[in-house]
């Protein structure tokens, strides 16, 4: 491909682009692919010759298109979403066009300090405090295992990153039981192994009990183990629930205790003050992730890490041979040396655009409608007599389930929920997922698409009735 083809290529893209979310909400939200339709439609053999890009084209709309499952759907209440915005992707095919490896200031300046301005912004945004900082990750998991080993190196005075762990303690990590995954996963992968993740119990919110959390530390201290860190959750996977920060701070406090938070979706609201009540006690926080690619219309992959000791955090990564050598030296910011990865893209670019483009006023707004109408939501279910609140909705997504008057039997509810979400999604206008909570089969509705109106969530709750009386 030359130059002149690439612009002619270019701009039919933005083309292709600027349909596809012109007729999106024409497209089934979930693709109906099976299991090897896909694959069985690509060649087995690299081409040996080069091909021309409409044909590339013809086959990426005939082949990949039907496999895509379409998250910027505006009837997407799945998972928890994953936004991108117009100024997003905007963005990202600028830092795709520089190609530019930020492993390092000098290796582009401006994406180091454009990173730093950035999420001072953030942190600003979203009230942290001002002895935070922030450093973008991948994903919230690695911003949770770069914690766990930051937490390690800091109690042995960085020397299982020398040592190793022989000769050493048991290191407890703890949790509550409706954590999510990625904490056990870094618990494994930083090496505590994860008989060492002690679960704490919730209480009837689905919040983490403190004074479990207390005798838990308690009990493990006097059986000989070491507690190490708490991760407490800001709005958990499944229902968003949310720790109570301050006293579980309090009690991190004096344990001396690295107190991790995990608000992956939730933290984007923390744009809004009157949601803050949620991060009191953050001053004895010392790390804390939220992912601006989940909820704050910036494409996937850009994860907010904010930590207050930044010295412990650079002194567990920090590495440091000839060829990384530059004269600046420690006088800037080295992002390779802030986390796992050393080649790094220049994500700071789309949160510029992002934040810039809509204004903090404009992300605020956007927010507190989704909180609105997911307030409504929980008002509509729970004044139908047929309907069920399975968990409080602090947040915009609400967790209910279908209950018949005279239904009690817990498994067969369990059954026809499971039906019922399957009719729900049958329409594909609308995509929903489930967990379970107390055992109980529980649909969420998670409302914070970009795209999504207020219209589409009466449309998405007439649907919901719709599929009820068909079951
Ligand atoms: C989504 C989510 C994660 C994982 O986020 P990734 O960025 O995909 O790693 C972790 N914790 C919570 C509470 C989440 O909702």
């Amino acid at each position: 491909m030359n130059l002149d083809e690439f612009r002619k290529h270019g701009h039919e893209l933005i083309e292709w682009m600027a349909n596809y979310f012109e007729n999106i909400e024409s497209l089934p939200i979930k693709s109906k692919v099976q299991p090897g339709e896909i694959i069985n439609q690509l060649p087995e053999f690299a081409p040996d010759h080069a091909e021309d890009f409409e044909i590339i084209m013809d086959d990426f709309n005939r082949v990949i298109v039907p496999g895509i499952t379409h998250w910027q759907h505006p009837g997407w209440h799945a998972y928890f979403t994953a936004n991108n915005s117009y100024p997003s992707i905007l963005a990202e095919m600028l830092t795709s066009a520089m190609g530019a490896q930020c492993m390092s200031w000098a290796t582009s300046p401006a994406a180091t300090e454009l990173e730093e301005r950035v999420m001072d912004w953030l942190r600003d945004m979203t009230g942290l405090p001002k002895s935070f900082h922030g450093v973008i990750q991948d994903t919230a998991s690695t911003a949770t295992l770069v914690a766990m080993l930051t937490a390690r190196e800091k109690h042995t005075n960085y020397q299982i990153n020398n040592n190793g762990f022989y000769g050493r303690g048991v290191f407890r990590i703890y949790c509550s039981t409706e954590a999510h995954s990625s904490i056990e996963r870094a618990v494994k992968i930083a090496g505590f192994g994860s008989d060492h993740l002690h679960k704490i119990d919730v209480d009837e919110n689905f919040a983490m009990k403190p004074e479990a959390l207390e005798a838990a530390i308690v009990s493990d201290s006097e059986h000989g183990f070491l507690p190490l860190a708490v991760v407490a959750a800001i709005g958990t996977t499944g229902s968003t629930a949310v720790d109570p920060l301050e006293e579980i701070g309090n009690i991190c406090k004096k344990y001396k205790i690295w107190l991790h938070v995990d608000a992956a979706w939730a933290g984007t609201a923390m744009l809004l003050p009157e949601m803050r009540y949620m991060i009191k006690g953050i001053e004895n926080v010392d790390s804390y992730v939220f992912n601006p690619h989940k909820w704050m219309f910036t494409n996937f992959d850009a994860s907010a890490y904010f930590v207050k000791d930044k010295e412990a955090l650079i002194r567990t990564f920090e590495i440091l041979p000839e060829y990384l050598k530059t004269k600046e030296g420690t006088s800037v910011n080295n992002y390779r040396d802030w986390g796992i990865q050393l080649g790094r893209r220049f994500r700071a670019l789309k949160l510029w655009f992002v934040i810039r483009t809509y204004g903090v006023d404009g992300l605020k707004e956007k927010i507190n409608n989704h909180l609105r109408w997911a307030h409504d939501f929980a008002g509509w279910v729970e004044n139908d007599p047929d309907f069920e609140l399975l968990a409080p909705a602090p947040l915009a997504t609400v967790c209910f389930r279908l209950k018949p008057q005279n239904g009690n039997n817990e498994r067969i509810l369990n059954d026809l929920n499971k039906r019922f979400l399957e009719e729900i999604n049958y329409t594909q206008k609308v995509f929903l997922t489930h967990t379970t909570l107390n055992g109980k089969f529980t649909i969420r509705m998670v409302i914070g698409q970009t795209r999504t109106e207020k219209s589409h969530i009466r449309e998405a709750w007439m649907l919901i009735k719709e599929a009820s009386q068909k079951i």
